[in-house]
């Protein structure tokens, strides 16, 4: 008997889920409480981006959508920092290699492309503002808000940060979770075209203004505005409720910014501030019943710009697993979780890591001469290291690893600069090799320049 597959949520995880499972045979059919994304403005009228790495380009690649991508995307070939009272910006590059490059894509392009690859599988019904209120494991039931229910055999929970596929597993007993809620918030902005319609700075950067405990950042879209955003403490949002104190607040912190937003206390009184979050969930799964994937099994903060390429990464994990397993789903999702669980917990700690770099450390000469160390030895020594980074961004080296590498190369990298006599030549050539590349990583996959 085939089962009744069902996905909850069609962002980046459930969507490329549900790809991989109609290419495994399964029929699927894909719930979501929102409206379709691509016939409707649901971020009324504001473009919405983040940063694509190889993580997440991977799994686009494997499903057959890479060109579409390639289509939107802006490569970003470092961090311009904006640092106060310097005029001229200053690039810090990514990496020494030309597809060391992030890439800024609209969510919701990349969303709907995604969409139209799972129905045009044929496999994948998607069906709109159906808003899950529960899941009703001994009926085999899904509840919506709406009153409706619809049966199930095999549920996954790709339904973000506030799952209640993952509350519907921890009322079974399978699964705990925590939240770790940041004290700091976050809020969106849109610095708009210059008169000419053009980018008024280089749409090939990312742009950060760092402030010590706070910062701002712009990613370009291609319609000539860059999605601009604030994070800092979340005491400091509640500070500004004046028009006055928000001008103030930005003419003293931020004030090449502010000739470039004629509206920015506006946007700043309209737009939402959002909470920043980690979600540590141990049991990912219940019987062979349901599943977690995406942030419903792992958010993180957006520091590192890995929350969505996470996302895709444990979606295209599943799917192997499921490959492997596909008459034993309990142990396929066991496993999956097992692969799975040690990497998103090394990431959700890098990406707090990365917050103190990028408001702080990119202006911090201690930080900047490690930077430029650990480019040189890599230069040096292409086989043995790579800085962390770089090991996030443009490799798919399990992010344990990753991580552990990293604290070693920090060792020996801190060693050094306190004595420059140490061989670190010959301390960096007795790490282990770096681990070859998927793959599928093609490094043209997506335009560089
Ligand atoms: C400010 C910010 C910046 C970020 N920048 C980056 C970045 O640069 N790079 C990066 O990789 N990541 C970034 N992220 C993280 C990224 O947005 C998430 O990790 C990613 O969206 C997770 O995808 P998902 O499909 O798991 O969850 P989501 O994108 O949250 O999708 C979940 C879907 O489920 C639906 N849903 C929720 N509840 C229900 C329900 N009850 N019933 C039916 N449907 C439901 C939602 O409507 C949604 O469509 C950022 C996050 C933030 C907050």
């Amino acid at each position: 008997m085939s089962r009744r597959v069902v996905v909850v949520g069609a962002g980046p995880a459930g969507s490329l889920l549900a790809i991989y499972l109609a290419r495994e045979g399964h029929d699927v059919t894909v719930y979501e409480s929102r409206p379709d994304l691509r016939r409707t403005d649901i971020d009324a009228g504001r473009s919405i981006n983040l940063a694509l790495a190889t993580r997440g380009i991977v799994p686009l690649i494997d499903v057959g959508v890479i060109e579409r991508v390639d289509a939107i995307t802006i490569p970003m070939r470092g961090r311009l920092i904006h640092a106060i009272g310097d005029p001229t910006p200053d690039l810090q590059p990514y990496g020494t290699k030309p597809h060391e490059v992030i890439h800024s894509v609209s969510r919701s392009d990349l969303n709907a492309i995604l969409l139209d690859a799972a129905e045009a599988t044929g496999r994948v019904t998607i069906e709109f503002d159906k808003q899950i209120e529960s899941v009703d494991f001994d009926a085999s039931e899904i509840r919506f808000e709406d009153g409706t229910t619809a049966p199930f055999d095999v549920v996954v929970g790709a339904d973000g940060a506030g799952s209640r596929v993952r509350k519907a597993i921890a009322t079974k007993g399978a699964c705990t979770f925590r939240t770790d809620w940041l004290d700091h918030s976050y809020k969106e902005l849109t610095l708009p075209p210059g008169d000419d319609g053009n980018h008024q700075l280089d749409p090939n950067a990312l742009h950060i203004w760092p402030r010590g405990e706070f910062m701002l950042i712009a990613l370009a879209n291609p319609e000539g505005d860059f999605t601009v955003t604030l994070f800092a403490p979340t005491a400091t949002f509640d500070a500004l409720g004046s028009r006055e104190e928000i001008d103030q607040f930005f003419d003293e912190e931020f004030p090449d910014f502010v000739t470039m937003v004629p509206d920015l206390s506006e946007q700043f009184a309209n737009n939402p501030t959002g909470a920043l979050g980690t979600i540590r969930a141990d049991g990912w799964s219940f019987e062979d019943r349901a599943v977690l994937v995406g942030d419903a099994a792992h958010a993180i903060v957006p520091f590192h710009g890995q929350g969505m390429n996470a996302a895709m990464e444990s979606a295209r994990s599943l799917a192997a697993h499921l490959r492997e397993s596909p008459d034993d789903l309990g142990t396929a999702f066991r496993a999956y979780e097992s692969e799975r669980k040690p990497n998103c917990d090394a990431i959700a700690d890098m990406a707090l890591d990365n917050y103190v770099e990028m408001r702080s450390g990119v202006i911090d000469p201690d930080y900047l001469a490690k930077r430029t160390l650990a480019l040189e030895l890599e230069q040096r020594h292409p086989t043995h290291l790579s800085p962390r980074y770089n090991m996030v961004m443009f490799s798919t080296m399990p992010y344990a690893d990753a991580q552990f590498r990293a604290a070693r190369q920090a060792e020996i990298i801190s060693a050094s600069l306190a004595d420059p006599s140490i061989n670190i030549d010959a301390l960096v050539d007795a790490l282990p090799p770096l681990p070859a590349p998927d793959p599928l990583a093609d490094p043209k996959a997506l335009s560089v320049t």
